[in-house]
């Protein structure tokens, strides 16, 4: 098999670790396997560099910030070369160029164009384990260092997987797989065997952080076979696959949670068309991602209340659109609030089950749980509610949903 196996920051955090990776690494080669290894920094680094980087400069250049941070993954690629090569196994370290990952112009968050992946196929044939720093590339054209936006070595690994007809691309991390929810809050949380792109991609995006949204997405395009798992322990991880038939049995496989979230409501704007599009217009060419949006109009039919959530960090920079759309358009009044969180119940079971969405509702109610917005999608249900009830209401959700009692793998 030809085999793709990222390592996340904390599996290559230290020389041990590095180690550790490297005896994994050729031991799957023994098995007779073909094994190209992607590597992020080591855990902290980035943070660390993009920390210096503030130290020297209120505004750092984006592309020097580039070059700046591709350096973490340098080091651990080289790293994990040498610490192959010393269990007596050909290995060649790669950066992103070398590698041939072609991506835009976009410094900080590129996306990725195409791979170019002669080099990594020929030193495979020549019998080398190929290591290759992640969260890089370069532009085509003017032959910049660009960095993919954070978590990005994820994105490389699958884009990699994909580019080389990989049968499997394995993401290392520090938790076993992907959990029904988060074992922190709740204890007897599972750990599923697989699951649909579909639904692990709402869970990325819902806030479940073992792998990064984006490459979730080209999985699920490219169709590449993912397999989440720990590098701290030889169990099997989680499959992130096709839907099966088996999968829509399942009513809901994960409850997430994301406090990160701040909710802003305009009351009283004018009814008429183009109002939304304005306030929605002018947030979008601030860069501020949306994610929920709730309008309500009054019995009259006159004034209409709009509320949509933002990320927290986004929070002034939308507040202060909110406002000046509000006089603008003589609104009554702009209204926020940062102490929410967001509790997203998530399976493709639920395109074929009835009751899903009452049973969450229910559920919350019981306990006492005030429910502020309500968002569904085919395969996911999200409320809103107070922030400091969130451990509560997954920890009842999970119990609700029977969620203990799946199979353990
Ligand atoms: N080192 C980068 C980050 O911390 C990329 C990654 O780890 O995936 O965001
Ligand atoms: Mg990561």
């Amino acid at each position: 098999m030809l085999i793709v196996q990222k390592f996340g920051g904390t599996s290559v955090a230290n020389v041990e670790r590095i180690k550790a990776v490297a005896e994994r690494v050729v031991n799957t080669a023994k098995q007779g396997n073909k094994v190209v290894v992607v590597v992020s920094a080591m855990a902290g680094e980035t943070d660390k560099l993009i920390n210096l980087a503030h130290q020297v400069s209120p505004n750092p250049s984006e592309r020097e910030m580039d070059l700046l941070l591709s350096s973490g993954e340098r080091v651990t690629t080289a790293l994990t070369a040498m610490a192959i090569d010393a269990l007596g196994y050909k290995s060649i370290a790669l950066t992103g160029w070398q590698a041939g990952i072609i991506t835009d112009t976009v410094h900080t968050k590129a996306k990725i164009e195409k791979i170019t992946a002669d080099r990594i196929v020929n030193a495979l044939n020549n019998g080398y384990i190929v290591v290759i720093a992640g969260f890089q590339g370069i532009t085509g054209k003017e032959g910049e260092i660009t960095t993919l936006g954070r978590g990005g070595s994820d994105l490389s690994a699958v884009a990699i997987a994909s580019a080389i007809n990989s049968d499997l691309c394995e993401i290392y991390t520090d938790v076993e797989g992907v959990f029904t929810t988060d074992p922190n809050i709740v204890p007897e949380a599972k750990k599923l065997e697989k699951i649909s792109y579909e639904e692990m991609l709402e869970m990325a995006s819902l806030g479940a952080k073992v792998l990064q949204t984006r490459s979730v997405e080209f999985a699920m395009k490219y169709n590449v076979p993912v397999v989440v798992r720990s590098s701290f322990s030889d169990k099997p991880g989680t499959l992130v696959t096709k839907e099966d038939k088996d999968m829509e049995k399942v009513v809901v496989s994960g409850i997430t949670y994301d406090k990160n979230q701040a909710k802003i409501t305009l009351i009283g704007l004018p009814d008429r068309p183009g109002i939304a599009a304005k306030l929605f217009t002018d947030i979008a060419n601030a860069n501020i991602v949306v994610d929920m949006i709730v309008q309500n109009v009054s019995s009259d039919g006159k004034l209409a209340d709009i509320s949509f959530t933002v990320p927290k960090s986004d929070l002034n920079k939308a507040l202060k659109i909110a406002k000046d759309i509000a006089t603008e358009l003589g609104a009554q009044n702009v209204i926020y609030r940062d102490d929410i969180s967001k509790i997203s119940i998530v399976g493709v079971g639920m395109r074929t089950h009835s009751g899903v969405a009452a049973k969450m509702f229910e559920t919350l109610a019981k306990h006492g749980i005030n429910i502020m917005t309500i968002s569904t999608s085919e395969i996911k249900v999200s409320c809103i509610i107070e922030a400091k009830y969130t451990e509560l209401a997954v920890r009842v959700l999970h119990d609700a949903f029977n969620l203990a009692d799946k199979p353990t793998v």
